[in-house]
């Protein structure tokens, strides 16, 4: 249901956190967030509010540096429990992927995978899209954005994605299909959410992401293509009002 992305010099989980609770007001039944450090991804998420997620933070907490991301979910397929809360991982822990909306041909993309060896572990629509990211970046030579563009090229529905891999901690990857996605650029930090209420406190100059692009930021850039990997624009614009 909301979705908050960031990198920068900041500490990342923190900024992440405080993303989600601006983007409570939505409504949702689980909490997650996954950060990168070293050659893993590491995940903490929770069915329930955001003080079950702190509560899971507060046990093991998690490094506080890298890329990071999280996600508030109102379930739409598989019940509202810890296994089927964002993020998802693939099946070496080394990427994660949050979802906004529904991927209407999981059964099919579910089916391939799980023939093709994938041990899928939730009963969400979205799960596949971590592992069809896992084959995508391979074959893609370890290209995180050319890996999205292949797998939403594959996706029916409304999806906001936002994915990040081990392999490359200074970035983030989003993609949207009749699902919102803005990015709100800062000085040396850059943010990736489905509401501006997410980034709001640091900083007012965005930009809407269109209909089947794809965004990568870094901590300095920001860069659009469609799924074909084109060169595309958003549209900038900026926040002048309060929330
Ligand atoms: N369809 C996904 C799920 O049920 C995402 C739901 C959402 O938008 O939060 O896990």
């Amino acid at each position: 249901c909301g979705i908050v992305g960031y990198v920068g010099s900041s500490g990342s989980v923190d900024v992440v956190v405080e993303g989600l609770r601006r983007l409570e007001y939505r409504g949702y039944d689980s909490a997650g967030i996954a950060v990168c450090d070293g050659p893993r991804v590491h995940v903490r998420k929770r069915a329930g509010k955001i003080v079950n997620l702190l509560k899971a933070l507060a046990d093991d907490p998690l490094p506080a540096t890298g890329a990071a991301m999280g996600h508030t979910r109102w379930a739409t397929h598989g019940a509202p429990t810890d296994p089927n809360a964002h993020p998802h991982i693939d099946c070496q822990g080394r990427l994660a992927v949050v979802h906004n909306g529904i991927i209407e041909n999981f059964a099919t993309l579910r089916a391939e995978l799980s023939a093709a060896g994938h041990q899928l572990t939730s009963d969400t629509d979205t799960e596949a899209v971590a592992h069809l990211l896992e084959d995508a970046y391979a074959a893609s030579g370890g290209d995180l954005v050319e890996a999205m563009r292949a797998v939403c090229r594959r996706l029916e529905g409304a999806f906001t994605l936002v994915a990040i891999h081990a392999d490359q901690p200074d970035l983030v990857v989003g993609a949207r299909r009749n699902s919102p996605l803005v990015v709100g650029r800062g000085q040396g930090e850059n943010f990736l959410a489905s509401d501006v209420a997410a980034f709001i406190a640091h900083t007012r100059e965005a930009v809407e992401l269109g209909q089947d692009q794809v965004v990568a930021i870094t901590a300095t850039d920001v860069t659009i293509t469609d799924f074909d990997g084109r060169p595309a624009e958003g549209r900038p614009f900026h926040i002048d009002w309060d929330i």
